[in-house]
């Protein structure tokens, strides 16, 4: 068997995080990683590391982002695959922040990879995401979170990322991520909890 088709097999719960820019995806992931040991995927993450590697591929991934664009889906989806079957032996169960980030990326996952079993939505006002992302600047260090690419940020989500969340409606478990983490926290592990029910 394939390293994909045992992953296929497998009842490793595959569970998607979506929201927007700052509204605690990263956050929650770590505390949920805690809890279940789950490997925590961000696209944003990986494609961060493949632009630290120096490598051309990294290079032109670094222009999008600063111009707060999406990148190829082909190389998001490969990055993804990759690291998920380097961990496919260990995997309780995989936390994949941040994508898809579009309609056809979901389709592409669904398709090239696995179904996925839960969609967490975190939803946060935009003013609430703005604050957020300009309390981490000082710590994060990335060259996307600054006023004027958040906004693009923001638009980018609300146009391609929203109906993500329209098209997966029977898997997508809506968060109110404006409140604070444990409230957070609370929701997202009562729908883990669900999934890892029927996942048995
Ligand atoms: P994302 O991964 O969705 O972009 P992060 O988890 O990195 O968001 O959170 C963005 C910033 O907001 C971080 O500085 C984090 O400390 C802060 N943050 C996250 N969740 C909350 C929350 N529930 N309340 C207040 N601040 C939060
Ligand atoms: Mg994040």
């Amino acid at each position: 068997m394939s390293d994909l088709e045992a992953l296929r097999s497998s009842k490793i719960p595959i569970v998607w995080v979506l929201g927007g820019p700052g509204s605690g995806k990263g956050t929650q992931c770590a505390r949920l990683v805690e809890k279940y040991g789950f490997q925590h995927l961000s696209s944003g993450d990986l494609l961060r590391d493949e632009v630290q590697s120096g490598s051309d591929k990294g290079k032109e991934i670094n222009e999008m982002m600063v111009k707060g664009m999406l990148v190829p889906r082909q190389v998001v989806l490969d990055l993804l695959k990759q690291a998920m079957l380097k961990n496919l032996a260990t995997a309780k169960g995989y936390l994949i922040d941040g994508y898809p980030r579009e309609v056809e990326q979901g389709e592409d996952f669904e398709k090239d990879i696995a179904p996925c079993s839960l969609v967490l939505y975190f939803d946060c006002k935009d003013e609430t995401m703005t604050q957020r992302l300009l309390g981490r600047a000082a710590s994060s260090g990335r060259a996307d979170d600054n006023e004027e690419t958040i906004k693009k940020r923001l638009v980018t989500f609300h146009n391609c990322s929203e109906p993500v969340i329209a098209k997966y409606t029977q898997k997508v478990v809506i968060i109110c991520a404006d409140t604070d983490p444990d409230t957070i926290f609370g929701q997202c592990t009562a729908s883990v909890d669900k999934v890892l029910t029927t996942c048995k």
